[in-house]
């Protein structure tokens, strides 16, 4: 039996931010890890890291990093206030994101980048994937310009050496079986090492070890149907083991537990998230294409939103297709915009000079019907109206079902290519109700569980039915941060 003031299970980015807050109020902080280093640090090992903070100009981001005086004048940075953050956020959760948790999360994320900063984090302007050249000007769109430097396995990274300079004890392939509880408080936690029982006793304990994603059983009973033949695009660690212990002593469930973000992944990607081909699977490119399914026909308007707005729905779409899958259709005008990892050689796509061969070529399409959706397409657009894939520019279709609202190009440029996608899950939304003060969890009388915390994707209320890209960091590093001072504080106050 080993004694802590503070316990915190998991070491992905939530985890972290809790330690390094507990530490840093003078507590003794030991971390449970499930898996063992060269598979840790979770989901937020898997992020590209991009981060959506709210911020009202480039003074702002200079917190954050520093920038070129050229680049500080000479490129358009956008903002994203307060107000354009709640308005993201209110609008793709269909306004059910809790009030409280909403507003902590927003209000608090800058100063929760200037303080990742200070734990030794390293952010620069992710000019790659969030801007384009306009008009000669480089110009950011999807209001999240800055990115981790190393990207998730970067800030990770970072994390993991302020953590352990500052004598935190990381513990790896110690996986959290249940918590240690007398009916009155949270006195540890029982774990697995190497197939042996331990025990970890302490003052507090924070629960940070992410959602069900990982685990089908959990997937098909919360989700529905058909979610355990999803593929898992990170970690293979979040079981749901958090969230089944705290339930288990009475803590209140909350948010949106049917709800998920899924994406658009490569058909043949490994059951799990590859480490060593992070962004290899990933297909947000989407809105410049036509996605089309089994029967050879359109099922979404691709171009509704910015990916960032899209593409963490558009997932269970895909799922709902026969035999889970579709095809992004592009043409030679396009291919030169997608995203970098459209040329990995691990893309499974088919590449034709005209339309007819590449429907030959698209296994387990309907042929014919996917010639008509094209013909159809091409003919609907409203060709007055200028491409520019920098702003929502209103190149639109008319008359066709499901429409599509911005970057509609005709597909008439050889070569064709037509990449090949399933659904591949991120994370789940269902979670626990935290007090959004001090990160204490509570239970269903909705009376704080003494000793107990949690942070991160184990935090119920925020994401409904959607996500805006670049949440799920900075919501990790706000409730953690949150849930490490309540920890800490709580661990050295006697009597608390
Ligand atoms: C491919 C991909 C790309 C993404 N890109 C971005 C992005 O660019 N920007 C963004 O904001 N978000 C992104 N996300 C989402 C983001 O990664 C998550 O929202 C965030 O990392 C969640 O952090 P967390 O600390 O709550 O969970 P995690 O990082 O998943 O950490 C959970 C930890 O708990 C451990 N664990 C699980 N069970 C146990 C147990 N029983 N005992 C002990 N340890 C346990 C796991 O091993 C892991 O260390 C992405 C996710 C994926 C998969």
């Amino acid at each position: 039996m080993q004694q802590f003031d503070v316990i915190v299970v998991g070491k992905g980015n939530a985890a972290l931010c809790a330690a390094l807050a507990a530490t840093d109020q003078g507590a003794r902080v030991a971390m449970l890890e499930a898996a063992p280093v060269d598979e840790s640090g979770g989901n937020s090992r898997f992020a590209g890291g991009v981060m959506r903070f709210a911020y009202d100009g480039v003074e702002d981001l200079q917190k954050v990093t520093d920038i070129p005086a050229d680049e500080v004048t000479g490129v358009d940075w956008e903002s994203n206030t307060t107000d354009e953050f709640y308005d993201d956020l209110y609008r793709v959760t269909n306004f059910r994101t809790d009030p409280d948790l909403s507003e902590a999360l927003i209000t608090q994320s800058l100063a929760a980048m200037v303080w990742l900063r200070s734990q030794g984090a390293r952010f620069a302007p992710n000019y790659r994937h969030q801007s384009a050249l306009v008009s000669g000007k480089r110009k950011f769109f999807g209001r999240m310009p800055l990115w981790a430097s190393g990207g998730g396995p970067g800030l990770v990274q970072s994390l993991t050496d302020t953590a352990v300079k500052k004598g935190v004890e990381i513990f790896y392939e110690t996986r959290a079986v249940s918590l240690i509880y007398d009916d009155e408080r949270v006195l540890g936690i029982k774990a697995k090492r190497n197939g042996k029982p331990v025990e970890f006793r302490s003052q507090s304990v924070v629960l940070a070890c992410g959602g069900f994603e990982a685990n089908p059983e959990w997937r098909t009973r919360y989700l529905g149907p058909g979610w355990e033949l999803a593929k898992v695009r990170g970690t293979r660690f979040n079981m749901g083991d958090g969230l089944r212990m705290a339930l288990d002593i009475g803590a209140c469930p909350y948010g949106n537990w049917s709800g998920r973000h899924a994406v658009s992944w490569e058909r043949h990607a490994p059951e799990f998230g590859d480490l060593n081909i992070p962004e290899s699977s990933y297909r947000h490119s989407f809105p410049l294409s036509i996605m089309i399914n089994a029967e050879g026909k359109r099922f979404v308007d691709e171009g509704i939103e910015f990916y960032n707005y899209t593409y963490a729905k558009y997932g269970a779409e895909v799922l709902k297709q026969t035999e889970q899958f579709a095809y992004q259709v592009f043409d030679a005008k396009t291919k030169p915009l997608l995203r970098p990892e459209y040329n990995d050689k691990q893309v499974t796509k088919v590449v034709a000079n005209t339309l007819e061969e590449l429907a030959a070529k698209l296994e387990g399409v309907h042929a014919e019907a996917f010639l008509k959706t094209v013909r159809e397409y091409n003919a609907s657009i409203r060709k007055d109206v200028p491409f520019n894939h920098a702003v929502k520019d209103g190149r639109c279709t008319v008359g066709i079902e499901p429409p599509k609202s911005n970057w509609a190009n005709v597909l008439d440029s050889p070569p064709f290519e037509a990449y090949h996608v399933t659904c591949g899950i991120t994370f789940t939304f269902g979670g626990l109700r935290i007090n959004h003060e001090t990160g204490q969890v509570l239970d269903v009388n909705m009376h704080p569980i003494p000793g107990l915390y949690a942070a991160g994707e184990m935090v119920g209320g925020i994401f409904y039915f959607n996500y805006a890209a670049g949440t799920g960091l900075v919501s990790g590093t706000v409730f953690g941060r949150i849930a490490g001072n309540g920890a800490g504080a709580a661990a050295l106050t006697p009597n608390c």
